[in-house]
């Protein structure tokens, strides 16, 4: 999807010395092309003191010196706050470690020997600070006395710390890059992606990570190119290299040949035209070739999106992520949601938007909500886990959920359900929330539609029980496949496991429409197998009555429901769910893909 700030009609011009090109491979997370230089921002969770190096220019000199101040400033207040909090549990012999440290910390040859490096040296304060605090390890662990090997690992304990505060100010600086950047790291998580700066980040690349992982959805919906899972990244880019990110084949390119930078620049052309052209079609209905109307809806993550929403031609929002707005420096009052959710009611001019509650956890996490002690996230206190043992997060929502519907025309819907019990015990709150508005003679939508997200195998196997308890199923393919396959949905590693073509996963969404059918409700389907385009003909086929995805999705989804006959869809279905194994669906949409819609794999599927 081209990306306005991205596309490089002024390709860079390389200088002669330039080094060579290299070519990485990771997970397409985000289409377009982006041509820009890198930024490498920092990653927590260190156990050694090796830093890639990070050329910095004259005029990034006294940022990074500032970042380096603040960094020891923060690990000052860290170190006297623990010292504080443990000193009445501790012999006050031990908690003379905390001085030592301290000590380190306030060590002036120490911080003048890096700020003195920072400016000599032209590379980043981590790189600086990493390189001579190594220094003073080795001398001290080289001494022949035990009491002082053992210090050195205090002096490594307070490194560690403070250059894990200084990629948190990183971090911090995401959301105000120096300029036009493509970022490079090692993860960002879904919360740093959130508040990047949204003007200047070009496209992104992480070394780990996957297309569903939500670091990717979000990439897609702020459509931003990105490339995620590449092994070896950071070891491979400076600071200040020329960059090719192609989001569409999942490579980047480092200190690309003219030639190529040339090619890439063209081919965008094409791909921007295709983009063009479908944008005009936005307002044709996306129904079959013989007449099968199918919804197409916008997954939005932000309410400052409206506009896009309704440029995409989408009727109405199939899911709207409330998680992001529990990620600033507070959780928002019921007042607050409210008047987010009445400003997307009211900006939607009557069309449904489907507003989820509130579904953190997993990789989704919150500083402010402490959900990041399960050993295993995924499994652990999530989504309504999370909002029905802690109702003094449920309610102040779901007020402010049905306070919004009265002004326009919102729907409520709960995510990761397993258990029929689940439902009852939400629906028995929101009944309860119901009876308190009335009281208070606050005005809500009496008729408002209360739908589950189909997720879990449980669900998705029991789907026929409950379906009698709700007004609509959105399948979550995302957690579906990660639940089903047991695949991390986030991790590189394992992300050749993921497999939403499995004829498992058909079988598993063939019985919740049959569920959805047999109950008179119906079915949509909010996951990324919604928007690519080879599984679209699939979910047609197999009965979805709704697609919702990212804004930027939409033209190509439209685009290939009007080039299919519903009949040849559901023969495919049929033929898929038949098939031995994932590779055999896969070639199967492909081939029915490149003969419907070949645009459709030429100029949005394809890389360069
Ligand atoms: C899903 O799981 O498919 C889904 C839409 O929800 P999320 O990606 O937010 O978990
Ligand atoms: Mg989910």
């Amino acid at each position: 999807m081209k990306n306005d700030a991205t596309v490089g009609s002024t390709v860079p011009q390389l200088p002669p010395e330039a080094r060579k090109e290299v070519m990485y491979h990771g997970i397409s997370a985000s289409s377009g092309i982006a041509i820009g230089i890198a930024l490498i921002v920092g990653g927590a969770g260190r156990s050694s003191l090796d830093v890639e190096p990070k050329p910095i220019t004259e005029s990034e000199v006294p940022c990074e010196i500032s970042r380096f101040t603040a960094a020891l400033d923060k690990t000052r207040r860290q170190i006297t706050e623990l010292q504080s909090r443990i000193k009445s549990s501790l012999a006050s012999e031990d908690a003379r470690i905390f001085d030592a440290h301290l000590l380190i910390v306030d060590d002036k040859m120490l911080t003048q020997e890096v700020i003195e490096g920072i400016r000599k040296e032209l590379q980043a304060a981590d790189v600086v600070f990493a390189r001579i605090i190594q220094r003073y390890v080795s001398a001290i662990s080289a001494v022949d006395d035990q009491y002082l090997k053992e210090r050195a690992s205090d002096v490594a304990d307070v490194a560690y710390r403070i250059l894990d505060n200084l990629s948190g100010e990183e971090r911090q600086l995401l959301d105000r890059l120096p300029g036009q950047r493509i970022l490079i790291s090692r993860d960002l998580a879904p919360s740093d992606t959130a508040m990047l700066d949204r003007e200047n980040v070009q496209a992104f690349a992480t070394e780990t990570g996957s297309r569903t992982s939500h670091t990717a959805i979000l990439a897609r919906s702020m459509r931003i190119p990105a490339v995620v899972g590449v092994p070896g990244l950071l070891a491979g880019i400076h600071n200040g290299d020329v960059l090719i990110i192609d989001g569409y084949a999942g490579t980047i390119i480092t200190n690309p040949a003219q030639e190529t930078l040339e090619l890439y620049a063209q081919k965008e052309v094409s791909k921007e035209q295709f983009f063009n052209e479908l944008q005009q079609e936005s307002s044709l209905l996306p129904e079959t070739i013989d007449g099968y109307r199918v919804h197409l809806a916008a997954n939005l993550d932000d309410a400052g999106n409206i506009s896009e929403v309704h440029k995409s031609g989408a009727s109405g929002i199939g899911l709207f992520r409330t998680e992001y707005l529990f990620m600033g420096n507070r959780i928002p009052t019921e007042e607050e949601q409210f008047s987010v959710y009445r400003k997307i009611a009211e900006g939607m001019n009557g069309e449904a938007t489907i507003i989820r509650t509130l579904d953190l956890g997993g990789d989704k996490l919150s500083s402010l909500i402490n959900v990041t002690h399960d050993a295993n996230p995924f499994l652990g206190q999530r989504s309504i886990r999370l909002c029905l043992a802690f109702p003094e997060l449920l309610i102040p929502q779901l007020r402010a959920i049905l306070r919004a519907s009265v002004f326009g025309h919102i729907r409520m819907m709960f995510p990761m359900v397993t258990c029929e019990d689940e439902i009852d015990q939400l629906l028995e709150i929101l009944d309860r929330v119901r009876e308190e508005l009335r009281t208070e003679k606050k005005k809500f939508d009496e008729h408002l539609e209360v739908g589950i997200m189909v997720e879990t195998p449980a669900a998705a196997l029991f789907a026929e029980h409950l379906a009698r308890k709700v007004d609509f199923f959105s399948i979550g393919t995302n957690d579906l496949v990660q639940y089903t396959m047991a695949v991390d949905r986030g991790n590189e590693k394992i992300a050749f496991l993921y497999r939403p073509a499995h004829p498992v996963i058909l079988m598993l969404i063939d019985r919740i429409v049959k569920a959805a059918n047999a109950a008179g409700i119906w079915v949509s389907v909010c996951g990324e197998m919604a928007s690519d385009p080879r599984f679209i003909p699939l979910l047609v086929g197999l009965g979805v009555q709704e697609l919702s995805m990212s804004t930027g999705s939409l033209g190509v989804a439209r685009r290939v429901i009007r080039s299919l006959r519903m009949y040849e869809a559901e023969q495919l279905a049929e033929d898929a769910m038949k098939c031995g194994d994932h590779r055999q669906v896969l070639d199967m949409s492909d081939a029915f893909l490149q003969r419907v819609a070949p645009d459709v794999v030429s100029l949005a599927m394809k890389g360069v």
